[in-house]
């Protein structure tokens, strides 16, 4: 991913692992998303520093590409976010608040999600001892029971005088729990009860999908779309073609490599035995780093100069040995880097062979890599 071994020498110091981040190919998928989303305005979700990548330099890389509206999970990102932000964005907290954050909430200026009468109520308390109208955005659960009001819930709180008195409702939002599978009959299920519950707030704009959501076609995208994992490249929709930008590259040092012969075992546990006299390197990275410990013993893989080399036995905390043996004599040696997220192995590929998704290695990345922000 574009940074070479030389300029590493220059720049990372001691650092043995090395994690980029292209901007340009952020950016470059936020403009795609947002083409796709047509009309509705496309948010950002940067909950989890960015989905691990670092909010400090994805937020303002999407604001200064236009995006007006940011995501995050708890009240505390969205704290840290409006520092990295400045006043302008609108920063909304999915989570909610939780009990005495109400506070620093309205301080910061962000607006909770509103996902049960608690919420709810703690939110009017404070508009009134502010004397003032908060934002304020509305989550139905649309049939994934996670968060949110039941429809009858809510409704029942609609026919209620004054529910949301002393709030200004800014959005009404529901999220789908199966849109990666864009057959999957949970997809009109739960568009018809957000469909419903919309209609009985027609003057709030609405918004249900996320990244996959995007895909599923026009009639999902209500007034806004609310994408993360696709911004990072990890792809919307299983089995098909991603049209997204790798943002993420992850490579790392040789430290040493060893002839070992037949029959010997390898790392802890002894859970590899060598089939044939092997070429072992062994590189700086482990399940410390966010390499995942389900990807050992053959399952995973590093990639070196088009080659495949699997992880061979365990994944340790701090290293991993691979196979070079069917590397050419002097493709490899210590000092060498190999790729763990690169152009012959994405998020994707990476977390299927661990058993996981592109969501979990994405966030799970560790924070001893030097880290390097390409294109800003
Ligand atoms: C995490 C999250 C998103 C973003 O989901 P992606 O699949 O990463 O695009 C959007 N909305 C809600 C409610 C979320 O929790």
């Amino acid at each position: 991913m574009g940074i070479l071994d030389r300029d590493i020498r220059q720049e990372t110091g001691t650092a043995a692992s090395f994690l980029t981040v292209d901007l340009s190919a952020l950016v470059e998928n936020y403009r795609l998303l947002a083409g796709r989303a047509g009309t509705a305005a496309c948010a950002a979700v940067v909950k989890a520093d960015a989905y691990g990548l670092g909010a400090g330099r994805v937020a303002p890389a999407l604001a200064a590409a236009g995006c007006g509206h940011f995501f995050v999970a708890q009240v505390g990102e969205g704290v840290a976010l409006r520092a990295i932000l400045g006043g302008g964005p609108v920063i909304g907290v999915l989570n909610g608040t939780t009990p005495g954050s109400e506070g620093a909430c309205a301080a910061c200026d962000l607006v909770p999600v509103l996902n049960d009468r608690a919420q709810l109520r703690a939110w009017r308390d404070l508009a009134s001892r502010l004397g003032r109208r908060l934002p304020a955005i509305l989550q139905v659960d649309s049939g994934m029971a996670r968060f949110g009001f039941d429809p009858a819930e809510l409704s029942a709180l609609l026919d209620a005088a004054d529910a949301f008195g002393g709030l200004s409702l800014r959005l009404v939002m529901s999220h789908l729990a199966c849109a990666d599978t864009p057959d999957h009959p949970a997809n009109a299920a739960q568009w018809a009860a957000f469909a419903a519950v919309r209609a009985r707030l027609p003057q709030v704009p609405a918004s249900l999908a996320a990244s996959s959501g995007i895909f599923l076609g026009p009639g999902f995208h209500f007034d806004m779309v609310r994408p993360g994992a696709a911004l990072y490249g990890i792809a919307p929709q299983a089995g098909l073609p991603n049209p997204l930008r790798p943002v993420v590259g992850l490579r790392a040092r040789v430290m040493q490599l060893r002839a070992v012969p037949a029959g010997r075992a390898v790392g802890y546990g002894h859970a590899a035995v060598l089939a044939r006299d092997s070429r072992l390197a062994t590189v700086a990275v482990g399940y410390a780093d966010g390499f995942p410990r389900s990807a050992g013993a053959g399952a995973g893989a590093a990639w070196c100069a088009g080659h495949r080399l699997p992880v061979v036995g365990r994944v340790s905390m701090d290293s991993l040995v691979l196979d070079a043996t069917d590397l050419p004599a002097g493709a490899i040696g210590p000092g060498s880097l190999v790729d763990l997220l690169g152009p012959d192995q994405d998020i994707d590929a990476l977390a299927a062979s661990a058993g996981t998704i592109g969501y979990e290695v994405l966030t799970r990345l560790g924070h001893r890599f030097h880290r390097s922000y390409l294109g800003a």
